[in-house]
């Protein structure tokens, strides 16, 4: 049965671990939480020790064919938009190189003409020797597709479905192929039949009731342990943030839901790994690094060419799929457009002191393929 079958029986049809979670994610007296922070605390510390994975965003191009009312990137908001070259990919990676990072995300909107499998598999061929482990973030590809990415280096997958709710999912994407539901629903099935072995989900929180996104992504985290039992899974909580076209959050959680999300993730899938973006502000990240969270990015940009730079001399609009030479206002910034705003700015060095101090060890590198084959 696929994910989707699950999904649309939901509310008929809960396991007994959905059901935990449930009531692990209901409204709590301060008490009851404290108690489940506790018990986070220490099923993490089992099952993770005392560490933190620190990875990087690198932005490969802010184009795309699509039309997400929330996300800058949208083909319709008249931004600076950049794909980077493979040199230029490189150049950005080398400075994260610097800055001690060893895991890497690469992210792109979604757009053939621009992000073709070939030019992905080009950028991670071209990363692969320095960074033992990549994972991407792109539009959804079929398994073929997928497969020489895998080859080239690429070890994770990160998709976020952005909403399980069928009726808010058609409003929100207007235009283009993220349009088909399924299509996305089904990306990690498909990216592990390719060969991925790390495999990320998520809600964007905002764009639903936060308690019915968390209960299917619940349900699909369980769904995929068993589907997909060879990858490690990860679990993203990403909170609306502001961004090009002033889309506003429908829905809010508050940092205290987030936490008790956090906790009750923890409390129902104790070896699935929770990834904590700089979405969120400084010091709620520090507040949440022990509670359950057990990757971390730092230092991030949102913007192809936002670590040195590259990539400003081909800056442009696009207009159905035409580029258009832009034209600088006096005093305009020249870079292109991030996908949205960042809460935490400290630097990579910065984030990993605080673990340091809270006891955490950062973790810059814990995946090395020769030794998986
Ligand atoms: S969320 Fe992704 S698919 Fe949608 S507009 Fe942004 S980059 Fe494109």
């Amino acid at each position: 049965m696929s994910f989707a079958a699950v999904l649309d029986n939901l509310a008929l049809r809960k396991s007994g671990a959905v059901r935990q979670f449930e009531q692990l994610i209901a409204p709590k007296s301060d008490d009851e939480l404290e108690s489940m922070a506790q018990d986070s605390r220490v099923l993490t510390l089992r099952n993770f020790g005392r560490t933190m994975r620190l990875f990087a965003p690198l932005y490969l191009s802010n184009e795309c064919i699509n039309n997400c009312r929330y996300c800058g990137f949208s083909r319709d908001n008249p931004i600076l938009r950049v794909t980077l070259s493979v040199d230029e990919v490189a150049a950005e990676a080398r400075y994260l190189l610097a800055a001690g990072f060893r895991q890497i995300l690469l992210v792109a909107g979604e757009h053939p003409k621009f992000v073709g499998g070939g030019y992905l598999t080009d950028c991670v061929r071209a990363l692969s020797p320095d960074f033992p482990s990549i994972a991407i973030e792109v539009g959804p590809m079929t398994t073929d597709e997928y497969m020489p990415v895998v080859r080239a280096g690429a070890e994770g997958l990160v998709v976020y479905q952005e909403t399980y709710h069928r009726g808010v999912y058609a409003e929100l994407h207007t235009a283009g192929p993220k349009r088909d539901f399924d299509f996305r629903l089904d990306s990690p099935e498909r990216a592990y039949a390719a060969g991925f072995r790390r495999i990320g989900i998520g809600a964007l929180l905002g764009l639903w009731r936060w308690q019915d996104e968390a209960t299917a992504l619940a349900a699909h985290v369980e769904y995929l342990l068993h589907r997909c039992w060879q990858a490690q899974i990860t679990v993203s909580l990403p909170r609306l943030r502001p961004a090009a076209g002033g889309f506003r959050p429908l829905f809010s959680i508050s940092d205290r839901e987030l936490a008790q999300l956090i906790c009750a993730l923890r409390l129902t899938f104790p070896q699935v790994g929770i990834v904590l973006s700089t979405r969120e502000r400084p010091a709620l990240r520090d507040a949440l690094v022990s509670l359950g969270v057990t990757m971390m990015s730092a230092g991030s940009h949102t913007e192809p060419g936002g670590y040195t730079g590259r990539g400003v001399e081909h800056l442009h609009h696009t207009v159905r799929g035409r580029i258009v030479p832009p034209e600088f206002q006096d005093g305009e910034d020249q870079l292109a457009t991030g996908q949205f705003e960042i809460s935490d700015d400290r630097s990579p060095e910065e984030v990993a002191t605080l673990l340091r101090a809270r006891g955490l060890e950062p973790v810059w590198k814990d995946w090395e393929q020769t030794l998986t084959g």
